[in-house]
């Protein structure tokens, strides 16, 4: 009786302590091994295990560490660097109901060219949006979308869908339906608000506690955006405004009907002043407004009278209807005179100076690729690493135009918890390269693996998520 009562002691105190051990060791859906982790913030590289569950980053391991660990899956990325996956900082999904098809489709192909997150800029596609939203929170295949919903703007504006903002009022109902939407940041157009709203408007979005991105209306100037609580500005034209010795004078004729937005350009230009830009570059440092230069696309558009797309092998992914939309900027670089064109490229080349005079400046950057409908031959996918590829010929290092895109976006929009590097409780957004990016930009498009929602896409899936018209 006694060595039985013992033996059933023992018996318990074993099961006990096999049940607390195996409590110690919990199971992971994931592990990714010897991967060659790139650290966003240091540059650093690491060899090192990644443990997720969830779709959560868990647990950063020495290699040979994980052996015992159990996990759903074990896959080796030896020799392959492992990133964030890429943040495109300026995107719209916009055309209309009928191009709703072939705005959803771009979700695939965001995600086969390793961008894993877009800030949609403005569009009238928000139902649309907020559908795929839910979709892909669910478990479908597509990129996180962080939008502004319809753009604020004046009345008759430009861009279909726009909120239209002609009185204060008007600015609290604004406010109010972009709340209402559950949008992530307000997006100001310039094409008909009045300089005085604008500003009231900006000021209205702080008081809300919202983020702000926005074009500038000339008839304003930039000290007075920046001083009304802008976070990002999209485009250099804004930025070059401000540091132009003139740019009172020419906020004077553009309100006073002297002069126009693309007369004012060259004057602009010609009077950018060192010691004036520096001011500016301080004062938009000092109070964190980001800005986005999109490159790529003003060197596409100011070429567009020079450059043959016909055999661009990307059309195959875009319907007729959408390749349509892409009619109206060809047509106004056609027609343009030819100074009009020589002056496009000049101002080209002068913004990819000022890109690198912001970067020496320290003024956060943020890689955005402004791809969508109307914005010709600009591709949803590839387009962000040609802008990675244009800021690095303006002088930033691979880590800085990688930092561009998934480093500053999140804290741009507030997201730098869950976003921005490959660490412990951060979302397992990921994506693995063949070549070291930091030694090559363009080695980002060599895209082996991504992984989003928790799900592992390697080349054969990511190639399944993509299918010609
Ligand atoms: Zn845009």
């Amino acid at each position: 009786m006694r060595t039985s009562f013992i033996s059933r002691g023992l018996f318990i105190l074993i099961f006990v302590f096999w049940a607390c051990n195996t409590e110690k060791t919990p199971s992971y859906d994931l592990i990714l091994s010897d991967a060659r982790v790139v650290d966003l913030e240091s540059g650093q590289v690491k060899i090192q295990d990644v443990l997720i569950t969830r779709g959560i980053i868990q647990k950063l391991l020495p290699p040979g560490e994980t052996a015992k660990i159990q996990a759903t899956e074990r896959l080796s990325v030896e020799g392959a660097y492992l990133l964030p996956g890429f943040w495109d900082n300026h995107v719209h999904f916009r055309g209309g109901t009928d191009l709703v098809d072939q705005n959803r489709k771009f979700l695939g192909l965001f995600l086969a060219h390793g961008i894993t997150t877009v800030r949609d800029a403005g569009g009238d596609l928000t139902p649309a949006i907020k559908e795929w939203q839910k979709e892909i929170a669910s478990g479908k295949p597509g990129p996180t979308i962080y939008t502004s919903g319809p753009k604020i703007d004046g009345p008759n504006p430009t861009w279909a869908g726009s909120l239209e903002v002609n009185s204060p009022e008007d600015i609290k109902l604004a406010l109010d339906s972009l709340q209402t939407l559950g949008i992530d940041f307000v997006k100001l157009y310039d094409s008909r608000i009045s300089g005085e709203l604008y500003l009231e408007t900006l000021r209205q979005t702080d008081i809300l506690g919202l983020i702000s991105s926005g074009h500038m209306p000339f008839s304003v100037t930039l000290e007075e955006t920046v001083s009304a609580g802008i976070d990002a500005i999209e485009h250099l034209y804004y930025v070059m405004k401000g540091c132009a010795d003139e740019e009172l004078q020419v906020t004077q004729g553009i309100r006073n009907g002297t002069m126009g937005f693309w007369q004012a350009m060259p004057r602009l230009q010609q009077s950018y002043t060192d010691s004036t830009a520096q001011k500016t570059f301080d004062r938009l440092k000092a109070n964190n407004v980001y800005v986005v230069p999109t490159l790529h696309i003003g060197r596409t558009l100011s070429y567009l009278d020079e450059a043959d797309h016909s055999t661009d092998p990307y059309l195959d992914y875009l319907s007729q209807e959408f390749i349509k939309t892409y009619q109206g900027r060809i047509n106004r670089a056609l027609n343009a005179s030819e100074q009009a064109r020589k002056d496009r490229k000049a101002l080209d080349d002068f913004f990819r100076e000022l890109t690198a005079q912001l970067h020496q400046a320290g003024v956060g950057l943020l890689a955005g690729s402004d791809c969508g409908a109307y914005n010709s031959y600009i591709y949803p996918g590839p387009s962000l690493h040609d802008e990675l590829e244009a800021l690095v010929s303006c002088g930033l290092s691979e880590l800085e135009a990688l930092q561009a895109s998934a480093y500053h976006g999140p804290r741009f929009l507030k997201k730098e918890m869950d976003y921005g590097n490959i660490a412990e409780g951060k979302v397992a957004d990921l994506v693995v390269l063949s070549e070291n990016p930091l030694e090559d930009i363009r080695n980002t498009r060599k895209i082996e693996m991504v992984i989003k929602n928790g799900e592992v896409f390697d080349r054969e899936s990511l190639q399944n998520l993509i299918k010609p018209n």
